[in-house]
């Protein structure tokens, strides 16, 4: 199985290489924030404890989280592999991902890091939030969301580049283009 995390900063186009990564290689999409948002919009009890988070542009617990992740795991065991977008967000995270695909033989095979910078993340984001008016979208929760990164979303990083699994990606650049270093990586995958 190829289990492919997508890692970068909000707005660095994660979900849109998401969306052609799945396209091309029939992964498995696993979105955290698309999971969270659907469980707010359906007004379960989860959504709304979830709901006064998001909208502060703070993580939410890694144990819900987790959870979460666990279920669609636990439930999708016959697939070419997943493709985690926004997951892991913490070092934690990283270590139960760690230990949840062990559980079945498996392991993550690589994550690709979308480096943009901040200034231009601040312009991709304020376009989108009038594009999708996101409530989580605007320039104070922007900039938490930003601080949430770097001090815990970051460190992730860390912990797969001293496995050897982290490739960085330039993602300052037209999609295509920022595809066909994707495609470059996930060539050399089994
Ligand atoms: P996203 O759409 O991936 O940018 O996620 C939107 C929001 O959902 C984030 O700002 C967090 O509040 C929450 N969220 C999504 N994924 C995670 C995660 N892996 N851990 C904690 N919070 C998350």
């Amino acid at each position: 199985m190829k289990n492919i995390v997508l890692l970068g900063a909000p707005g660095s186009g994660k979900g849109t290489q998401a969306k052609k990564i799945m396209k091309k290689y029939g992964l498995l999409h696993i979105s955290t924030g698309d999971l969270i948002r659907k469980e707010i919009k359906e007004g379960t009890d989860f959504g709304k404890m979830a709901s006064k988070i998001i909208n502060k542009g703070n993580l939410l617990s890694d144990e819900f989280v987790v959870s979460m992740i666990e279920n669609v795991i636990k439930t999708n065991q016959n697939n070419k592999g997943f493709l985690f977008d926004g997951f892991p967000r913490t070092k934690v995270q990283a270590q139960m991902l760690d230990e949840m695909l062990e559980k079945n033989g498996d392991k993550v095979s690589m994550i690709m890091l979308l480096k943009v910078p901040y200034d231009k993340l601040m312009i991709r984001m304020l376009k989108r939030a009038k594009e999708e008016g996101r409530p989580d979208d605007n320039e104070n929760v922007i900039k938490n969301r930003f601080e949430e990164y770097k001090s815990k979303t970051l460190p992730v990083a860390t912990y797969y580049r001293e496995q050897n699994k982290c490739r960085e990606i330039d993602g300052d650049r037209e999609v295509e283009e920022v595809f066909k270093t994707m495609e470059k990586v996930l060539c050399c995958i089994d």
